[in-house]
């Protein structure tokens, strides 16, 4: 690390490497900004929408060219709507490559819910996992695991036996056999815990 550390670990002064990296973090974000309202604007020449000139912020003098109110609004709906494809292409990427829903809340900035003891991962999950078309219906998330290559249903991480999340691993899935070993060696250290404390009484 790069970084100067104070007392309570926080930096306390950032490295040349470092401030550039923030840089081109900060120059990316104001690139994305611009490229996507200016597709925006774009999409709603091409598609026959009206481009007027408007003031850049409210009472200025100076015009910019802007799409009318409603055809921006229906613009600005539809980008977001390719930003969410986008989002849950690469959560099922996540999925694949067998990344688990507390890794994917940390990358949706989804926070665990201490008042309603939900965690992250279940959160992330919940917004992630497409509504059934029957109310009632089990929720669930579909992808193609990308160690066993079969479809799995996850029915989210609310259960403690791996088996009892996902279904549909071929029963040779190295990364779901893994997934039953670590759930296997902390039930036992458990056991080992408790047998010691029972023990101890
Ligand atoms: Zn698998």
């Amino acid at each position: 690390m790069n970084t100067i550390e104070g007392n309570e670990g926080e930096p306390i002064m950032r490295t040349t490497d470092q401030t550039e990296a923030d840089d081109r973090a900060a120059d990316a974000a104001n690139r994305l900004r611009w490229e996507i309202g200016n597709a925006i604007t774009a999409y709603v020449r091409e598609s026959g929408g009206t481009i007027e000139d408007a003031p850049i912020f409210p009472g200025a003098a100076s015009t910019t060219t802007r799409p009318a109110p409603l055809d921006g609004i229906r613009a600005a709906r539809r980008a977001a709507r390719v930003a969410e494809n986008e989002a849950h292409y690469s959560v099922r990427a996540a999925r694949s490559a067998g990344l688990g829903w507390d890794a994917i809340g940390d990358a949706l900035g989804i926070e665990p819910d201490h008042d309603s003891g939900r965690s992250r991962a279940e959160r992330a999950f919940d917004e992630c996992a497409p509504r059934p078309s029957m109310r009632f219906d089990t929720v669930t998330f579909g992808y193609t695991c990308g160690t066993c290559a079969e479809i799995v249903t996850d029915m989210g991480p609310y259960e403690s036996h791996p088996h009892d999340n996902e279904r549909g691993h071929a029963q040779t899935c190295a990364r779901m056999n893994a997934e039953v070993a670590a759930w296997q060696e902390r039930r036992d250290a458990e056991d080992a815990e408790y047998a010691e404390w029972e023990a101890s009484q």
